[in-house]
């Protein structure tokens, strides 16, 4: 064996602390405002009716490093470090001079990168006494990722599941089951907001905006409960950057720097993870990355979105986040990346974007399926429909290199693998995926 195709670190190698790259930006972020009021919040106390405290503490926080809690360390072990690969049968099979490296989030317990944050989140909700904890879901990662979570740290745990996905997608449900949570489809009998929507329309589909505004009533009609949101806040993107710490000392152990770092965003968790650390060396050493996002064209929040004040979810309940958005009320199409119908974007992110600091494209469905099923082809793993959209990036990019004979390295996260997504596959490889 002579080519090194994975580069390993050991579980005294996880992160210490998570990087908060509020920091080290050039201008802070918009501040989120009171719909309330209009204004910024003067104090962050109503928050903490919706999130513990800690969570609250590290939503505002403009330190640079904020430590990980012991206990969070010892529970990541169970998948943490996770590898760092070289996708060398990709760059042969696209005849490309590019170095393509990959960071794999897939081999979670629940398959994603979403337990980095899941984690956390049920160990400061528990230390603060709190018992039960409320959220959302689409296609049911998330949902998965906080119930393994809430298991784990002896919590409660109420899913609110987007009713498409639940009826068409029932194993993530039966997942969350496994590890205990309670699953309701959304629109749901359990809310008031949820049976307004059904008396108007008993056939509603839902959305990830409707199913938020679900699980945020639940929170607020429930003294012992906390909500818990898996992407977009700042929080969230903190506790990923587990992510691309690792790969910075990976990337230093295969003796390359990368030229070009790729991430899907949905709502803009798992590319902040990989890429604010290496944002961290743009702006403070003046490292050359360029940075690029991706999403679907057809929920293009950061390509096609307004920079503007709008809400997280649909009934207009959330604190208004500066932020690309298609609006609050906008309904994504039934795509198969379910991670990615979000109408808006994480404020960090949609702040990078406006500072140049990173770039955004869209694609596809059926052009992103192809190039996923050529990396199956390739390395084997199959990667999951949001990763797809990274991965046709990726293609492009060595694509391009090899036109220009550019020896260019390129990193990007796959976070997550599509084992639980076969009925995509199914119907990509049967011809009846459209765009
Ligand atoms: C949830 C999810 C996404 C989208 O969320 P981000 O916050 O943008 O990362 C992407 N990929 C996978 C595998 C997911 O589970």
């Amino acid at each position: 064996m002579t080519e090194r195709w994975v580069y390993h670190l050991t579980q005294e190698e996880i992160p210490t602390h998570w990087y908060n790259l509020v920091a080290d930006l050039p201008t802070p972020p918009p501040p989120p405002l009171n719909p309330a009021t209009g204004q910024p919040f003067d104090d962050p106390t109503p928050l903490m009716r919706i999130f513990p405290e800690a969570l609250v503490m590290q939503e505002v926080s403009t330190e640079r490093w904020i430590e990980i809690p012991e206990p969070v360390r010892q529970i990541y072990a169970l998948w943490r470090p996770t590898p760092l690969f070289r996708a060398r049968r990709l760059e042969q099979a696209l005849d490309t001079p590019a170095h393509i490296y990959f960071k794999f989030e897939g081999v979670s317990p629940a398959g994603s990168h979403k337990p980095n944050t899941a984690v956390p989140q049920a160990y400061y909700n528990k230390q603060q006494g709190i018992r039960r904890l409320a959220t959302e879901t689409g296609a049911g990662q998330w949902g998965s990722a906080l119930a393994m979570a809430c298991q784990l740290f002896g919590l409660e745990c109420t899913v609110y599941m987007v009713r498409v996905s639940y009826e068409q997608k029932p194993f993530r449900k039966i997942l969350m089951n496994t590890w205990g949570a309670t699953v309701y489809p959304s629109p749901s009998e359990q809310t008031e907001y949820g049976r307004q929507i059904l008396a108007q329309d008993p056939d509603c589909p839902g959305s990830l905006g409707i199913a938020i505004s679900e699980a945020l009533e639940d929170t607020l009609t429930h003294e012992d409960t906390r909500y818990a949101l898996g992407s977009v806040l700042n929080h969230v993107l903190l506790h990923q950057t587990v992510i691309g710490q690792e790969a910075i000392k990976q990337m230093e152990m295969a003796g390359e720097e990368p030229d070009i770092l790729v991430g899907c965003t949905g709502g803009g968790s798992n590319f902040a993870g990989l890429v604010f650390p290496f944002l961290r060396k743009k702006i403070t050493e003046g490292k050359p990355y360029r940075i690029i996002a991706v999403e679907p064209a057809s929920c293009p929040s950061l390509t096609k979105g307004e920079y503007r004040y709008d809400f997280g979810d649909t009934a207009g309940k959330t604190p208004l986040l500066k932020m690309h958005t298609l609006g609050h009320e906008f309904m994504p199409p039934r795509i198969h990346a379910g991670g990615l119908r979000y109408h808006g974007m994480a404020p960090l992110v949609s702040h990078a974007l406006e500072l140049g600091l990173i770039e955004a494209r869209a694609y596809h469905q059926t052009q992103v399926f192809e190039a996923g099923v050529l990396f199956a082809r390739t390395m084997g793993i199959v990667p999951a429909p949001e990763p797809t959209h990274a991965i046709k990036a990726v293609i492009d990019l060595a694509l391009e290199c090899r036109e220009r004979g550019e020896k260019k390295v390129i990193l990007f996260n796959l976070c997550g693998h599509g084992l639980l997504d076969l009925t995509a596959y199914d119907q990509y490889l049967s011809g009846a995926l459209q765009d």
